[in-house]
């Protein structure tokens, strides 16, 4: 009989929703439906697992989610774990969360939280628990079956018995059990020093606020108007979702100009493809060169989610900016292949 210690953390999304009338809606509390699940699951696999709920300040839609909710949570689960007395620590924690940010939380909690060396595995439910055929008991069970050692720590998604890398994951579908994807493997951390440093680097204590990143996803017709406001809105990091291998309309007059200016008042801009495999090679093309010149960084084979994540975390720690842009080129927990980095198809 194996012995765990789980932390089961609710923040909402389908898993518990109820439809109240105008569509399905948050659940406030799910701590008697959770103490069900585990109790028959333990009974069919003849386990006995020790866990402890905790529903966490805000239990949201997560499509609610902003980038201090992500922070929020993941403060909130690494006071929980390290208020733990010793005999009992935990030893790993369970999300429930909505698919539709899953990833994006996923990915900046793999950050936020690599340091604690503990499994964090995510999962969440296309349909709720309560509707008949919903995948959300068996997307728990496999949940409970993903912390009970097959990963030794790092953060995952578990769905539909796929387990898939926190920083490689995206929403795939909006109605198919298999609602997510990675086709892009977890990278092999070959050297850990930079993470462990910047994960030892608190933020200045009197800094309270998250920083402003967030994303522009580039589209024929894209106007400068809507770049610059992008780099208004978001000055301490932009990610700029673009075509292929790392282009964008950079004749459109105005852009590079803005680009240029943003980056030299201290914004990071980190160009990722729109693609769901390969990755960004702004040498490819002459437009990505000039992408490049203005100072925009390669994502590599970076996903949009992975790449938000990684940002928000760095310019949270208030690092030094060629300590930002080295650990922005550098895989630190397996988010970014880098030999895809220079990799030239064809040549
Ligand atoms: N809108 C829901 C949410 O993300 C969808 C889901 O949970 O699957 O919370």
């Amino acid at each position: 009989m194996s012995e765990r210690r789980l932390l089961v953390v609710y923040t909402g999304g389908t898993f518990g929703m109820r439809d109240q009338g105008s569509g399905l809606e948050v659940t406030d509390d799910l701590g008697a439906e959770i103490a069900c699940l585990v109790a028959g699951y333990d009974a069919q696999r003849r386990t006995r697992t020790r866990w402890a709920f905790m529903k966490s300040v805000c239990v949201i839609d997560s499509a609610e989610a902003t980038q201090q909710t992500m922070v929020d949570w993941a403060t909130e689960i690494r006071l929980k774990l390290e208020s733990a007395d010793c005999d009992e620590r935990y030893t790993g924690v369970l999300v429930i969360h909505g698919t539709d940010t899953l990833a994006y939380t996923a990915a900046r909690m793999a950050f936020e939280l690599a340091d604690l060396r503990l499994p964090l595995v995510f999962t969440g439910s296309q349909l709720p628990l309560h509707f008949p055929g919903s995948d959300a008991p068996s997307n728990f069970e496999y949940a409970l079956d993903a912390l009970s050692g097959t990963t030794t720590g790092g953060a995952w998604v578990a769905f539909d018995n796929q387990l898939h890398p926190a920083v490689r994951v995206s929403k795939y579908s909006s109605e198919s059990r298999s609602g997510f994807a990675s086709p892009r493997a977890l990278a092999p951390v070959a050297d850990s020093t930079l993470a462990d440093a910047i994960a030892d680097h608190f933020a200045e204590p009197e800094v309270t606020e998250t920083r402003k990143v967030g994303v522009l996803s580039v589209f024929p017709g894209m106007a400068s108007e809507q770049v610059r406001a992008a780099l208004a809105c978001y000055p301490d990091g932009l990610i700029l979702e673009c075509y292929g291998a790392g282009t964008a309309p950079v004749s459109t007059p105005g852009i590079l100009d803005d680009l240029g200016a943003a980056i030299e008042e201290g914004t990071i801009v980190v160009a990722v493809t729109q693609c769901q495999t390969g990755s960004v090679d702004l040498s490819r093309y002459a437009v990505g060169s000039a992408l490049a010149r203005a100072g925009v960084l390669s994502g590599g084979d970076m996903t949009l989610e992975a790449a938000l994540g990684k940002l928000g975390y760095l310019v949270g720690k208030y690092l030094d900016a060629p300590t930002t842009r080295s650990a922005l080129a550098s895989n630190l927990i397996g988010e970014m292949q880098l030999s895809a980095v220079s990799a030239r198809p064809g040549l």
